[in-house]
């Protein structure tokens, strides 16, 4: 093992709690082994612009997922589940390597996922897997690197020779494909083409990753979903141009905003539907006991609840606090819910470990298997949320009981008490309360760990730096010298 690994596995341990990270560590990779030795297949189900709380089994009165409630009573559900940004192409890169957005690199639409970034698809495949993906929206393309390490990476958008294009220049796509993706309708196409792979290839293990596109804006599922949730509605508002529409602000009636989130929930019914239809699939191929089913969004949307609509403008928990769920039949014990944060950048290590592999070292998540056999987690579980675009710099560290936000060029910050104040309405800043106080030692802890990481992961042009502000706070504070400090 090299310095520079030894240095790496320190960091990786940077915040685990006590001498248990390599006991719970090397619970994970053996707790998991399959009686006949095979490693099992993956499924990955990434549901874009899904907020946790209009599911069934978060609590969501409506019907809109009758299929992913049944799958996470056969599994387990994370409560606390935070997305590294809030929106597609960042927490989607977090979700694939491990890292921070700020360490990954593709925190803008104008950067891309680098090469050297060491993918989920990549390790999976270096394990023996074959490795397939099928996404359906514009931030997805390969031309942001996200396609790295998949044998095939599959497109299922209604205007394929757009991405092809973007293949070809390595130039991201303009606005107006990003206006043909808000009309698109994927979820039949994305169906299609998974159940044509799963029908077509025998190879085993194989891990698949799935991207449902059709809960992203516009609003306009579908019949019967159109109507299933507001049939008497009488009123001229509609789900089309949701992000656009000026009549959608605060000042509009609640009653047209109603429509619009009963369309919303609608578009989540019919992916529900499609979702039904593989797990459906790999019971009919006897594939469900030896596959890992991991379901989540990149990210959740906003109806006014802050002013605004849409997402990838704030970091508030309608945008970052995402569904988590994982069902592995014989190894998850079913219907278990989870209290402790998850993250993101632990979807990696999570899936790593559920395939016995040996816990990566140059990842800042952690697994979050050692619950699944009553253990505790190996580290801490602070989660750091990020906004670099769009003319935002924002960063956010969060608790289950606290959230520190701060706009990093003026260095704003605030303090929200997610417990007394869960609508993020009331920020605080008086720094003789003790949560305020706690959340400055999470930012301090948060900041310190993303620059150590940016220090050790290499670094290419198209990783950012830190804004020079922070830098010379951090330089103040003492966290900027050398790494033998
Ligand atoms: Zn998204």
């Amino acid at each position: 093992m090299s310095v520079a690994r030894v240095f790496l596995a320190g960091v990786g341990l940077l915040l685990a709690a006590g001498g248990c990270a390599k006991e719970s560590a090397k619970a994970g990779q053996t707790a998991f082994k399959r009686a006949d030795g095979a490693r099992p297949n993956i499924v990955l189900i990434s549901i874009d612009t899904l907020r946790r709380d209009h599911l069934g089994c978060y609590g969501y009165p409506r019907a809109t997922s009758p299929r992913i409630d049944q799958l996470a009573a056969e599994g387990a559900v994370f409560e606390n589940m935070v997305s590294s940004s809030s929106w597609t192409l960042p927490a989607h890169a977090a979700m694939f390597t491990g890292l921070a957005d700020s360490v990954h690199g593709a925190l803008d639409i104008t950067s891309r996922l680098p090469d050297d970034r060491l993918t989920l698809a990549e390790r999976l495949k270096a394990m023996g897997y074959t490795t397939v993906g099928f996404f359906s929206g514009p931030p997805l393309y390969p031309a942001y690197g996200l396609g790295q390490g998949f044998d095939a990476y599959i497109d299922c958008t209604s205007y394929p020779e757009v991405s092809a294009q973007t293949v070809a220049t390595g130039i991201a796509p303009a606005g107006p494909q990003f206006d043909a993706a808000r009309k698109d309708v994927t979820g039949p196409r994305v169906y299609g083409r998974v159940h044509s792979w799963l029908s077509d290839n025998t190879a085993r293990p194989f891990f698949m990753f799935i991207h449902l596109w059709d809960v992203h804006p516009d609003f306009v599922p579908p019949a019967p979903y159109d109507r299933m949730f507001d049939p008497d509605y009488t009123g001229t508002a509609t789900g089309e141009g949701f992000l656009t529409n000026a009549s959608v602000n605060p000042t509009m009636p609640k009653r047209d905003l109603e429509h619009i989130i009963a369309l919303y929930d609608g578009e989540i019914a019919w992916t529900d539907l499609h979702v039904g239809k593989i797990l459906d699939d790999l019971e009919t191929l006897k594939l469900r006991d030896s596959t890992i089913v991991l379901l989540l969004s990149d990210h959740g949307e906003e109806f006014l609840e802050h002013g605004s609509r849409g997402h990838q403008h704030t970091l508030f928990d309608e945008l970052i606090r995402i569904p988590l769920i994982v069902r592995y039949p014989g190894f998850i014990p079913a219907g278990r819910r989870f209290a402790e944060q998850a993250r993101m950048i632990d979807v990696l290590s999570t899936l790593l470990a559920l395939a016995s592999a040996p816990p990566p070292t140059d990842v800042m998540g952690q697994s979050l298997a050692p619950l699944f056999v009553g253990r505790k987690l190996a580290g801490d579980t602070l989660a750091i949320s990020e906004l670099f675009s769009h003319g935002q710099q924002l960063r956010t560290f969060r608790r289950p009981q606290r959230k520190f936000i701060r706009d990093e060029p003026s260095g704003k910050a605030a303090v929200l008490d997610l417990v007394t104040d869960p609508g993020e309405l009331a920020p605080l800043h008086d720094t003789s309360n003790p949560l305020v106080r706690a959340a400055i030692r999470d930012a301090e802890q948060g900041t310190k760990w993303l620059i150590d990481f940016q220090k050790i992961v290499p670094r290419t042009t198209a990783a950012p730096q830190l804004p020079d502000h922070v830098r010379r706070q951090l330089e103040s504070l003492g966290y900027l010298r050398g790494k033998d400090d």
